[in-house]
């Protein structure tokens, strides 16, 4: 998951990076690919590659691997960003150089997490889930240069998750998706192994602290429902949802998103998989008790176009099409995965 908040309730991130680099690396980048000339991107892959021609660029005989962001974004180098500038998902920035910044990545109770459903323990103690929303609530959408999220109010009970595995009442406070570059990778939970193409996060925080950013900093402080999505037919209750995104394309924008209930984008069986996590984005905070739904949500390939047509660069900044934003499986470390079902 991730998030951007108020300044009022903004996780704690006590070893975020300074951006006081941000000048020198947006020069270097743009100077990495400037014109439309493919030789001073082909260089600079050359120049990270170690000298090796890097696979799958030009006429390789195999398959390209760098395939749709390289071509349509040339967003390899953006994200070549380094952790000095800013975490992201690029080689110099993704999952694998978080934990230089945030050294949690390696803790105990990391997520994602491959779930393998014949070792999950049926749990008849797990409550069903309730989950009560008020589509009054839903404030705006937004680009936060990693994904996008759809904000709720949150100074009452009004949108609530209750029963399932947590104890209290749990605040709605956004969701957000993680996509792959093509529909073959994607998600983050994957299922025996398996990675759906995208996957649905809604974040809600625990009322017995007194807002979401001291509940971030708490073990039973968050718990956030995934849903994985997977390629079939188009979703219609996914389409308000991706019809906002042209409003915001590029990092930084928002735009009002009123009267959704996000209730709506679920599947019809509540099943699901339960275990102590984190948050899947830096600063990685162990505070979040997953809830992972059985049962998937279909996306049409066109609709997982879409969710691609939003960009991880600001307005002037070089193009940079926003996909793999998603962390890779973690270690389980003896964390035991249990099920509301047999
Ligand atoms: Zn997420």
């Amino acid at each position: 998951m991730s998030s951007r908040a108020r300044s009022s309730d903004r996780i704690p991130s006590p070893n975020h990076p300074s951006s006081q680099n941000e000048g020198a690396a947006a020069a270097e980048r743009s100077q990495a690919h400037s014109g439309e000339d493919p030789r001073p991107l082909y260089k600079e892959l050359l120049r990270r590659s170690g000298g090796r021609p890097p696979r799958s660029f030009g006429h390789s005989p195999k398959k390209s691997s760098v395939p749709l962001l390289a071509r349509s974004c040339r967003c390899r180098e953006r994200q070549g960003a380094d952790m000095s500038h800013k975490w992201g998902y690029g080689p110099n920035n993704g999952p694998d150089k978080w934990e230089e910044g945030f050294p949690i990545a390696n803790g105990p109770r990391q997520s994602p997490i491959n779930i393998v459903p014949k070792e999950a323990q049926f749990s008849p103690s797990l409550k069903p889930l309730k989950l009560k929303y008020d589509p009054s609530n839903s404030l705006g959408i937004l680009n936060n240069g990693h994904s996008f999220q759809v904000d709720y109010l949150d100074d009452a009970d009004s949108s609530i998750l209750t029963g399932g595995p947590i104890s209290g009442t749990y605040r709605l406070k956004q969701f957000h998706f993680h996509w792959g570059a093509s529909d073959e990778r994607g998600s983050e939970h994957t299922i025996n192994g398996i990675k759906f193409p995208c996957e649905l996060h809604l974040v809600h925080w625990n009322t017995k602290y007194p807002s979401f950013g001291e509940a971030a900093g708490q073990s039973d402080g968050l718990a956030v429902v995934g849903v994985l999505l997977k390629i079939g037919a188009a979703n219609p209750r996914l389409q308000k949802v991706l019809d906002a995104l042209a409003s915001i394309k590029t990092k930084g924008l928002q735009t009002t998103f009123a009267n959704f209930d996000p209730e709506t984008l679920l599947p019809a069986s509540r099943d699901y998989w339960t275990y102590d996590g984190s948050l899947t984005t830096p600063p990685l905070l162990e505070s979040v008790t997953w809830i992972v739904l059985k049962e998937q949500i279909s996306v049409s390939p066109a609709q997982m176009a879409m969710f691609r047509s939003l960009l991880f660069s600001g307005k002037g900044e070089d193009e940079c099409c926003m996909a793999d934003n998603y962390r890779p499986p973690q270690p389980l470390k003896g964390r035991q995965v249990r099920a509301s079902f047999k």
